[in-house]
């Protein structure tokens, strides 16, 4: 094996927010800041998603179940994810980085590389653009940051995670090998526990013992490909370029019949072929939905399409099956039926998550894509639909206590915007009436039945209102 040709310059940065979620609780949440905040599922199988760096220090970290996050860490605040408002925030953070170049491949909703090849660093060297990068994000994101430079991916990467919290790390190619040796393995990407135990049994503990093995050893021990990787990891030989990205806009399929259908029940019967087909696609580019469009095209050529939006992007297959079902309920079946299709759209990646938050029953469920199309209604697909449900809550309109969950927000006529903390058993709300513009706000208990509390939208980075997401999907734009 030979070295690949690397970049002269530590030119690759990688960005990453830190403690995301919980740090735009905290912009959000004045009377938040400094204080333990955890966010992710509240049911009784919910996971932290994000923990806050106060939190992190009583031992919380994220993927921990709920329940023992709150045992670690009883002062924390709970409160739900609200992807509106972290879309929001991401959005400005790939904005930094956009400014300087084309080049950025993001790899979830907070982190992202960027070529910077391009760019001219001034009298303070690399290590000035990545403080400029950094400030910029944050004072685009108004969230803290982090960011991490090198010649690859790999070391960028490494460097950002030095770099946490709030900080820059630059690694320039002569101190590469300083900066990598003494890491322990565990920190390499792809090196799980079971491959770190099996280092382990050979003596293998840093990456300066890595390096130290011959390669038919590390095959021997890890596989072809896993060894071959950590042979060229060890050694920094990483020359993967940042792949300029565009988000897709949707993921979907259409299925022509030989013959036309005719009545309800023969479309309803084609519909999951289709649907799981549409879901494979989606599932190839790691994404979740929020529209699920169902496109029906009669024999006489007229197409009519009906789209149904669900709360939160899901990639949970029985929950975009059962959208899809709905979505053609709303389909007036006039005439014989030509093409039947089904598109999933608001794509993003980072709604996976929404299904780990549910706990660990409902991941497993949907990670499994296998199996007969049109599998709704199965008892497994029904338990995972329970699981979802503490997620999938009603965001808008009139609040009712049963909608109530910790960190939503809300509207008051006199008391303005503020943000659900919790719910007593005689059906009063807690709410904290603050916004990032008001400083650390009054808590007052509510009875919604009387009082007129309003479920509402995130505000975003820059306190204004945000476009409600259901209303601007156009089911008729998306192409097929
Ligand atoms: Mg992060």
């Amino acid at each position: 094996m030979t070295a690949p040709r690397l970049r002269a310059e530590p030119s690759i940065a990688h960005l990453d927010a830190d403690a995301f979620f919980a740090s735009v609780e905290q912009a959000q949440r004045p009377s938040l800041r400094g204080r333990p905040v955890l966010v992710g599922g509240t049911g009784p199988r919910g996971v932290v998603a994000a923990a806050s760096y106060e939190a992190r220090t009583m031992g919380v970290r994220s993927a921990m179940s709920m329940a023992s996050a709150r045992r670690a860490c009883p002062q924390a605040t709970v409160v739900v994810p609200r992807f509106d408002a972290y879309s929001a925030f991401s959005a400005r953070i790939m904005a930094a980085l956009r400014e300087r170049t084309d080049a950025v491949e993001p790899l979830s909703i907070d982190e992202a590389f960027a070529d910077l090849g391009t760019v001219r660093p001034g009298p303070d060297g690399w290590p000035g653009v990545a403080r400029d990068l950094r400030e910029r994000a944050v004072d685009l994101a108004g969230v803290p940051v982090s960011v991490g430079m090198g010649r690859s991916k790999l070391v960028a990467k490494l460097a950002s995670a030095a770099a946490k919290p709030a900080g820059v790390v630059v690694v320039a190619p002569d101190d590469e090998d300083a900066f990598l040796l003494p890491m322990p393995v565990r920190s390499l990407w792809g090196v799980g526990p079971v491959s770190a135990e099996r280092l382990e049994k050979i003596g293998v503990r840093t990456v300066e013992d890595l390096r130290g093995q011959p390669l038919d050893t590390l095959t021997m021990v890890l596989g072809e490909a896993a060894g071959s990787n950590l042979f060229r990891v060890a050694r920094g030989w990483d020359d993967r370029p940042v792949a300029e990205t565009r988000e897709r806009k949707s993921a979907g399929a259409e299925h022509t019949f030989e013959r036309d259908l005719h009545g309800r029940a023969e479309v309803a019967a084609q519909l999951p072929a289709v649907a799981e087909q549409a879901f494979a696609r989606l599932e190839r580019h790691g994404g979740a939905a929020r529209t699920v469009t169902v496109k029906v095209r009669f024999a006489g050529f007229s197409t009519v399409t009906r789209a149904v939006s669900l709360p939160s992007p899901t990639a949970d297959r029985a929950a975009l099956h059962e959208a899809a079902a709905r979505a053609l309920d709303l389909v007036e079946l006039t005439e014989p039926v030509r093409l039947l299709g089904v598109a999933f759209s608001g794509l993003s990646e980072h709604a996976q998550l929404m299904l780990d938050l549910a706990g660990p029953a409902g991941a497993a469920g949907a990670a499994g894509s296998a199996g007969a199309a049109g599998a709704a209604g199965s008892p497994a697909d029904a338990d995972d639909a329970e699981a979802l449900r503490p997620v999938a809550r009603r965001r808008r309109g009139r609040l009712r206590v049963e909608d109530a969950a910790p960190g939503l927000d809300v509207r008051h006529p006199t008391h303005g915007r503020g943000w659900v903390v919790n719910t007593r058993d005689d059906g009063r709300v807690a709410v904290r009436f603050e916004t990032a513009a008001t400083g650390p706000g009054r808590q007052i208990w509510l009875d919604p039945v009387t009082e007129e509390v309003e479920l509402v939208g995130a505000l975003g980075p820059d306190g204004a209102e945000l476009p409600d997401a259901a209303a601007a999907d156009d089911p008729d734009g998306e192409d097929t």
